[in-house]
């Protein structure tokens, strides 16, 4: 018999659960304690109904290439449930001066592949327009060292495109700055298009030849979520989970080799494991693996993680009306404001809101989601009012009056930043925690902070350790 204690009930460890629970009921002999601090499962994946609304306080929905959380979503009975973006009304704005500007068509992260709709827009300069074009000769570069989104970005398209649309489209991703991130860890796909195409937008169009869609294949939808809501997963997952396994309000203490296992402790109590998955943001994680290996520690609480918060509004159809086409509005760091993106979920998701009410959610990460992070409930609610109404402008009268209802959620360093010289320091972190045998390591600090990279984590922990 198999013991594995798994510490963290969020998507990373409830997945790893989902895996030893359906060993353990196809007679292997495995046995599974999952251990959470909280009062819930599912750590940051929450949603509320309130008035007729899905409101996602944590993510609200991940991105369809990536198959590992919709693969879960049918292993636990929700594959009905899935739906997709509505695409159709797909586009995004960025306050550009004080003024929402469209994403111009085409533009695949920050690399145009059309060119007359890139050309037109006054997103950008002619000066970031003339680099654009000379940015298809780049030859092939093969560059040996990590280095930031923002050099990355700038070396191709100069500053504007790190400020005006780089730097914004990540702080929705991770909640960093650009300049902090590293761009093999964050932007992989792209320091290999660089190797082995040197321009992007030659490489981005090469990419796109090769994928057509025909009439009968429409494209799949950007993003992917839960017809009732993200936590809908984590229950689902935990209603097939076996109940006496599952133990809330119980923060591990530490844990420590002993006697060929593991022992784990939790208050004045420690129980034994022959194996032991840590399913915790990094700081957690070095937490509770300090007695294991310092070094091992100090690696995973080198791992950056920001705060943010979300906050959920809902107006009537005057706003709804009035509101620009799309899904929503990045807001570059340079315009001054607090908020760093709202979504109008009424468009993205169009059934998580009642058809005559418009549902919004804004987002503040990083150094903005801590300028506010002290005021209260009413205060933050305060600041997302007045700045939706200088961003999207007085016309909107129904802005000015009270939301219909407003809930904030606050998230303390729950977004990894994947920092320059991550996957040095992952390569770091592998060789010391290979070297220990029965500790496997999941979560949103290591290669992928979406959920599905998160539940991927969590279902390899498992096959690492029992295979
Ligand atoms: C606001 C927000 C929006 C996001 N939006 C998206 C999105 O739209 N799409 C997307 O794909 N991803 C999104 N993400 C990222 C993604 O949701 C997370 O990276 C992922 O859900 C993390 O899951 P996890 O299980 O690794 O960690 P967590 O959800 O943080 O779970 C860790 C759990 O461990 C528990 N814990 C901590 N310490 C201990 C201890 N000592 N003992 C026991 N338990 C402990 C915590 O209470 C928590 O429940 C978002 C994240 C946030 C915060």
């Amino acid at each position: 018999m198999s013991r594995i204690a798994i510490i963290g009930g969020g998507i990373s460890g409830l997945a790893a659960a989902f895996d030893l629970e359906q060993r353990r009921q196809a007679a292997h002999d495995v046995e599974y304690t999952l251990y959470e601090s909280s009062s819930r499962l599912g750590g940051v994946l929450r949603t509320e109904y309130i008035d007729g609304c899905v409101v996602e306080a944590g993510p609200d929905s991940f991105v369809t290439e990536k198959p590992w959380a919709a693969d879960l979503c049918r292993l636990v009975g929700l594959g009905d449930q899935l739906i997709g973006s509505n695409d159709a009304d797909r586009k995004t704005h960025i306050l550009t001066r004080g003024r929402l500007v469209e994403m111009p068509d085409g533009l695949m992260f920050m690399v145009p592949t059309k060119i007359l709709p890139t050309g037109l827009s006054p997103l950008f300069s002619w000066k970031t327009k003339l680099r654009m074009a000379q940015e298809l000769f780049h030859p092939p570069r093969a560059v040996n060292h990590d280095e930031s989104v923002a050099d990355f970005v700038e070396r191709h398209y100069g500053r504007e495109m790190v400020d005006r649309l780089a730097d914004p489209l990540l702080s929705g991703v991770y909640g960093g700055e650009s300049s902090s991130l590293s761009v093999r860890a964050v932007l992989q796909r792209f320091a290999e298009m660089e190797r082995t195409h040197g321009s992007l937008g030659r490489a981005m169009l090469a990419a796109r030849r090769k994928v057509s869609y025909g009439p009968r294949k429409a494209a799949p939808p950007l993003f992917t979520s839960l017809r009732n809501g993200m936590q809908s997963l984590a229950e689902a997952i935990v209603s097939r989970l076996n109940p006496a396994s599952l133990l809330t309000n119980t923060p591990v203490k530490a844990i420590q080799p002993e006697s060929g296992g593991w022992t784990v402790s939790v208050g004045g109590q420690a129980e034994h494991f022959d194996a032991v998955i840590v399913a915790l943001p990094g700081p957690a994680a070095a937490d509770v693996l300090r007695n294991v290996s310092s070094d091992l520690s100090s690696e995973l609480g080198a791992i950056q993680y920001t705060s943010s918060i979300t906050v959920g509004l809902e107006y009537d159809l005057e706003v709804r009306q009035g509101l620009p086409p799309g899904f929503g509005f990045l807001v570059p760091r340079g315009e001054g404001k607090r908020l760093l993106a709202a979504t109008f979920v009424h468009n993205k998701f169009p059934h998580r809101a009642p058809g005559d009410r418009a549902l919004l959610r804004c987002f503040f990460a990083g150094n903005n989601a801590e300028s506010v992070w002290d005021l209260t409930d009413e205060q933050i609610v305060g600041v997302v009012r007045e700045e939706l109404q200088q961003i999207l402008g007085p016309q909107i009268h129904g802005l000015r009056a009270a939301p219909l209802f407003a809930r904030v959620y606050k998230w303390k360093r729950a977004m990894a930043q994947y920092g320059v010289g991550h996957l040095e320091r992952l390569q770091r972190i592998e060789t010391l925690h290979t070297a220990i045998p029965g500790l496997a390591l999941a979560g949103n600090g290591y290669r992928g902070i979406g959920v599905p990279d998160c539940v991927r984590s969590g279902r390899e922990s498992v096959k690492q350790l029992l295979t």
